[in-house]
């Protein structure tokens, strides 16, 4: 498929399934604006790498728990490619304890950057998205917008709004040809996952596969990691016009997950 002529923001794509996303869209011919933190200058490397696909490729470091640098976020890619044609909210955080010890920051931070900073890039692309009558937003869930784990309390229930907010957000722009979806993995292993592994092993001092095997991939039927590239492809689909009456989906690619 080609995108070529249209402009994506992706955000949290420095790292992880969000940079595997914009891999895939400078690849297959869209603009790209990355956001996320990092060092400079492996940023300023990314950037680089992505440009040689031909695409124009910039960085914001808007920090999404702030509603002012979310919205710079999205005007400064409509100052660089002239519109936002295709908006990824994939930027997500992840803390776990008991919901009765839950540290109140890491609630505030983890509502403010998936599901708040989600509600003000929609807010701030959509007006140029109708105005062109075509407009793909892509909420990047998990399957916990799905169905809920003990000890992720502020994830779950941020996921579990985001998919609320691409619902509705697909039902007032119905009649245009503007889509809203959500995409919800199951576990990918990416520096998020990485961090809980490491947490998993030391708490239970167990080895690393064994913590893979037991406790990470306990819930995902096919006892494997969902790839990026798996990701990502089902994200290019959703941009082309063969996917424009799928919107207020969410949509599982979890290894039979959710289907207990
Ligand atoms: P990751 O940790 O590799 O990447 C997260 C990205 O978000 C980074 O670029 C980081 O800089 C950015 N970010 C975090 N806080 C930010 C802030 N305040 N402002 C700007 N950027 C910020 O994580 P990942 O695993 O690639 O996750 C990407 C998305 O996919 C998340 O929404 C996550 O919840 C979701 N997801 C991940 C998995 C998984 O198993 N990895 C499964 C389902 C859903």
């Amino acid at each position: 498929m080609t995108l070529e002529g249209k402009a994506a923001v992706i955000t949290g794509s420095t790292s992880g399934i969000g940079l595997g996303l914009a891999r895939a869209f400078a690849q297959a011919g869209a603009d790209v604006m990355l956001n996320g933190f990092g060092d400079p200058a492996l940023i300023a490397k990314l950037c680089a790498e992505l440009a040689a696909t031909g695409s124009r490729v910039r960085h914001h470091g808007a920090d999404l728990t702030k509603p002012a640098e979310v919205t710079a976020l999205i005007r400064q890619a409509e100052a660089a490619f002239g519109t936002v044609d295709i908006l990824i909210n994939n930027a997500g955080l992840q803390h776990v304890a008991p919901v009765d010890e839950f540290p109140l920051e890491n609630w505030s931070e983890i509502q403010d950057v998936v599901l708040n900073a989600s509600f003000h890039t929609t807010q701030a692309a959509l007006p140029g998205m109708k105005r062109r009558d075509w407009g793909r937003i892509i909420n990047l869930v998990s399957a916990h917008g799905l169905v809920a784990s003990p000890f992720k309390s502020a994830y779950v229930a941020a996921k579990h709004g985001l998919v609320g907010l691409t619902k509705t957000v697909a039902l007032e722009v119905a009649e245009t040809g503007i889509t809203c979806n959500a995409i919800c993995p199951g576990y990918v292993l990416t520096p998020l996952v990485e961090n809980q592994i490491e947490a998993q092993a030391k708490a239970h001092n167990l080895p690393r596969d064994r913590v893979i095997r037991d406790v990470i991939l306990a819930a995902q039927p096919t006892k494997r990691f969902v790839e990026i590239g798996e990701v990502a492809a089902l994200a290019l689909f959703l941009c082309g016009e063969s996917a424009r009456s799928i919107t207020g989906a969410a949509l599982p690619i979890d290894g039979g997950w959710t289907a207990r």
